[in-house]
């Protein structure tokens, strides 16, 4: 197969065109238990970033460094990593970005995929497409982001081949090429076959990390294996070869076909052709669209936006750190920004990046990379940072909550002590508030339930603030809209006890239940109900 990454990648023009060229920020996206873990840790091995497997899920010891918010996520098992990852293979820059991999759903997974350019689907080769995959990929989908998929535990009993690519054409409507082909399945799966060279690749083989199949004859498979059936084998080889979509750089760069690899991250199998693919395929930065204009990647001036707030990171800092993903020019350690929504200066004196469990300043950094910036709320999701100008991205977005409760405080006398924390926690992303018009207490809102463990915990740990969590009246927010700014005011008036105001002040319709969020929409002519909110 030609080199197509040759194609697209033509020679930079600039220094800093060509560090961007270089650079690919994607994220893993799964369903819990298909392998995101394990592939991670051999992919950061790949690039060297962390020389020892298990670092990324340790659990123990290491851990007892974290928060108590973290000590949530520890003890219901869910792997934490830090935010952001970076290493470096066969001269590219890999940014992962991890997409917190809890049963529960949260806001932060789906604002994640704002700041990729690529992500990698990882599917249990026993189990197919499984609701959480199928979930991530319409936000993937939403934004066109283009997706590699890699077909994990190849070594244990899975699926027939072409079934599963089938599953994947037919209920995601993403065309498939295959770039490997398992040879046995299960206990005699024996390797991969490279579509494009016809070379084989054994488990066993040495050679698993990287560089060219040896070519093994077909015949001689049934030397290494007597359970296989060779005839069979040569016939599926050729009917995979023949049969499959050839693969079509533009069609997957928009999201309509995936690449798709074979292999066993635990047997560390298959880890190498996928990196490679990535490299090769996935797309550098992107242009991103701002409220202005687009502002492509490599344009000289800085520009970023924050997508994710982690605090307490380190509780011998007590810190905040502001994930940004830079969309254009170069960070230089120093540099003063401006922070747009402010219109106040911001000096970036210690960026940080982030190698698995480490972090280190960051000198310089390029279009596409993520660094974290320590500050004490100056910083708020969706917020823009520039070298002067004026741009704000759009499509860091919020979620309309599928949970709401009302925060019930133990010792009324801390109300005020309350309404501080919850504003602190709702800028951070923990949770959405939304406070009634007609005065009564906060709500919180959250698409998962995780959330409401992490805010009560940190409420209690941060602030002193023991609190409880009530079912109320509504059960759903929708945020209204009109271009006619009278019929919002006389739709608010109407609805007072039912309308609140979200961080930003902007109005909420809150509503008992599907079926009265209906009734109302019906009647509320000329008003716009949103589940999904743009931070600005
Ligand atoms: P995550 O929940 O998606 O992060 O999944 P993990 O990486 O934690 O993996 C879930 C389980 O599957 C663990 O017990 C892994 O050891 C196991 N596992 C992951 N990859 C493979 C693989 O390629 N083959 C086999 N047999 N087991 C695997």
């Amino acid at each position: 197969m030609p080199d197509l990454a040759l194609k697209t990648e033509s020679t930079p023009a600039s220094p800093l065109a060509a560090e961007v060229a270089r650079r690919r920020t994607f994220a893993i996206i799964s369903h819990p238990d298909a392998g995101k873990t394990t592939l991670t840790e051999k992919l950061l091995l790949f690039g060297g970033a962390i020389n020892l497997a298990g670092q990324v899920k340790a659990k123990g010891e290491r851990r007892n460094t974290r928060s108590d918010w973290m000590k949530i996520e520890r003890d219901r098992g869910i792997s934490v990593v830090t935010s952001v990852m970076t290493f470096e293979f066969d001269g590219r820059v890999f940014n992962l970005l991890d997409t917190p991999g809890h049963e529960d759903f949260s806001e932060d997974t789906y604002r994640t995929l704002t700041a990729v350019d690529s992500a990698v689907m990882v599917i249990d080769a026993a189990k197919g497409i499984e609701a959480r995959t199928r979930k991530l990929f319409e936000v993937c989908r939403l934004r066109d982001i283009p997706i590699v998929t890699f077909i994990n535990k190849m070594d244990r009993e899975s699926r027939d081949t072409f079934d599963l690519l089938d599953e994947i054409e037919k209920t995601l409507a993403l065309d498939t090429t295959p770039m490997t082909w398992p040879v046995g399945r299960g206990r005699d799966f024996l390797g991969t076959y490279d579509i494009a060279t016809g070379g084989i690749r054994l488990l066993d083989g040495g050679g698993a990390k990287t560089g060219a199949a040896e070519r093994i004859d077909i015949a001689d498979l049934a030397t290494r294996n007597a359970n296989l059936n060779v005839d069979e084998i040569r016939e599926e080889l050729a009917l995979a070869t023949e049969a499959c979509k050839p693969f079509e750089l533009e069609a997957f760069r928009e999201g309509h076909l995936t690449p798709v690899y074979f292999g066993s991250a635990l047997r560390n199998f298959g880890v190498g052709d996928l990196l490679e693919g990535l490299g090769k395929f996935a797309p550098p930065p992107r242009a991103q669209e701002s409220n202005l204009r687009k502002v492509e990647a490599d344009e000289p001036r800085m520009t970023a936006f924050v997508f994710k707030i982690q605090a307490n990171m380190d509780p011998n800092h007590r810190d905040r750190i502001a994930f940004a993903r830079l969309c254009s020019g170069k960070l230089t350690r120093g540099m003063k920004a401006k922070l747009v929504r402010t219109g106040k200066p911001m000096p970036l004196s210690s960026p940080q990046f982030f190698f698995a469990q480490d972090r280190a300043i960051a000198d310089e950094a390029f279009a596409g990379d993520v660094v974290g910036i320590p500050n004490h709320g100056t910083l708020r999701i969706g917020d823009t940072l520039t070298e002067g100008e004026d741009v704000t991205f759009v499509g860091v977005p919020s979620f309309a909550p599928e949970i709401v409760r009302r925060v019930r405080l133990t010792d009324a006398m801390k109300a005020k002590k309350l309404k501080e924390a919850l504003q602190q926690m709702s800028e951070e992303g923990v949770v959405q508030v939304f406070r009634p018009r007609d005065g009564a207490p906060a709500l919180v809102g959250v698409v998962g339930m995780l959330q409401l463990d992490v805010l009560k915990a940190r409420l209690d740990a941060e602030y002193s603030l023991p609190v409880d969590f009530e079912v109320c009246e509504f059960q759903l927010a929708r945020w209204i809209s009109s271009d006619d700014r009278k019929k919002l005011d006389v739709f608010i008036a109407a609805n007072g006890s039912g309308v609140a105001d979200d961080v930003d002040g902007d109005p909420v319709f809150l509503a008992k239940n599907e079926f009265y969020l209906g009734y109302t929409r019906e009647r509320a002519e000329g008003i716009v109900f949103s589940s999904v909110k743009d931070v600005k």
